[in-house]
């Protein structure tokens, strides 16, 4: 169900769904997303410091009845912050935005090859890891080039590379090289940001099992081994989006979805993202 999880290589347990709150609005709007997925059973969240939200998912931890360590927060170290001091300095900001003691997952957000400063960022995410600040550690948009180098340089393996995966860009040589080096793969929009809810081939499939397109690309993730965070604000959606415990695609409708792949993605490629 909607609390099963995948075990990091660390040994800490994550959830397989998690609520996405990429362009969700501080304060109310994000508070009550939150709220209204974990009453609904979420345990996991994704942020980043770039969302400019941590403070409002903050609010939303603090007026739910969970116990802080059954739910797993995630937060991202933006581009402009990569390097060791300003990395130890932008966790701390993220940390008393979202008001909480330790951090579940902290990821690199994007490697930012120009800067070529992401190694130096690790070594700080392995002090926090260490110090206990952060329970896992991962990177972000990481391609096998990148995380090579990294792996090449440092102690500690990521435990996570959170990267866009949906059935037009289906990512299976980065999947195989994670698997090696036991990273567990995150999608992000794993909806393609809506824009395969009108797909004939996901039409076709969902349509006997009598669930919704969302509902089968949300499923697709989990056979395929994949963590995911699809957003809604919508409680109906989130609701929704976690109902894909009770149904199972065979493995041929796995395959039809497999070959939908078109190598096209919908955010950035992160050889050339070098914004910061
Ligand atoms: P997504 O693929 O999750 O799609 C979200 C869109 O689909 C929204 O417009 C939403 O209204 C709609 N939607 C959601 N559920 C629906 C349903 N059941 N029926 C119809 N419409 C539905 O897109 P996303 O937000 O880009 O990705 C999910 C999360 O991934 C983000 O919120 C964020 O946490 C993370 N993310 C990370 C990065 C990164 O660089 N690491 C980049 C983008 C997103």
């Amino acid at each position: 169900g909607l609390m099963s999880t995948t075990t990091l290589s660390n040994g800490v347990e994550m959830p397989w769904l998690g609520l996405g709150v990429f362009q969700v609005d501080d304060g109310q709007e994000v508070k009550q997303a939150v709220i209204d997925a974990i009453e609904a059973g979420y345990r996991s969240i994704d942020t980043a410091s770039v969302y400019g939200n941590e403070s409002g998912v903050g609010e939303a931890i603090k007026a739910v009845d969970v116990p802080r360590e059954e739910l797993f927060i995630t937060s991202k170290l933006w581009n402009k912050d990569q390097g060791y001091e300003s990395t130890l300095a932008a966790f701390e900001a993220t940390r008393k935005r979202l008001d909480l003691d330790y951090l579940d997952l902290y990821l690199i957000h994007w490697p930012v090859p120009e800067a070529d400063l992401y190694e130096d960022t690790w070594r700080a995410f392995e002090k926090l890891y260490q110090e206990k600040k952060v329970r896992a550690i991962g990177v972000s948009n990481f391609k096998e080039e990148h995380l090579q180098q990294l792996i090449k340089s440092s102690k500690v393996t990521p435990m996570v590379n959170q990267v866009e995966f949906h059935p037009h860009l289906t990512q299976e040589p980065l999947r195989d090289f994670c698997r090696q080096y036991n990273i567990q793969v995150e999608a992000w929009s794993p909806l393609k940001q809506g824009q395969l809810f009108d797909n004939d081939v996901l039409k076709k499939i969902a349509a006997p099992h009598n669930k919704t397109v969302a509902q089968v690309l949300i499923r697709w993730d989990l056979q395929s081994g994949v963590v995911t965070i699809p957003k809604s604000t919508k409680i109906h959606r989130i609701k929704e989006n976690a109902a894909i415990f009770d149904f199972e695609l065979s493995q041929e409708e796995m395959q039809t979805i497999n070959r939908l792949n078109k190598n096209e993605r919908v955010g950035p490629d992160p050889s050339t993202f070098n914004k910061r």
